[in-house]
């Protein structure tokens, strides 16, 4: 399953790295998490950073999004 590693923001491209550092900016300026949706279907994502077991960064969908090639 491709793992997605960039997304959109309002109008922009986000890679996973910066939006890693947008969410970790909100939470200390405690500002609302903005708004990561996927590329391909539009739903809402959440940024993971890398995981102890070698998974790389990348967005997860909030909800499953069926159809979707980025929704695991
Ligand atoms: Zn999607």
């Amino acid at each position: 399953m491709p793992k997605a590693t960039s997304c959109k923001l309002d109008n922009r491209i986000v890679g996973i790295e910066d939006a890693l550092l947008l969410r970790g900016g909100a939470a200390k300026w405690r500002r609302p998490v903005p708004k990561f949706r996927c590329r391909e279907c539009n739903e809402l994502v959440r940024p993971h950073k890398k995981g102890t077991t070698g998974q790389a960064a990348h967005f997860e969908h909030r909800t499953r999004s069926p159809g979707c090639s980025q929704s695991a």
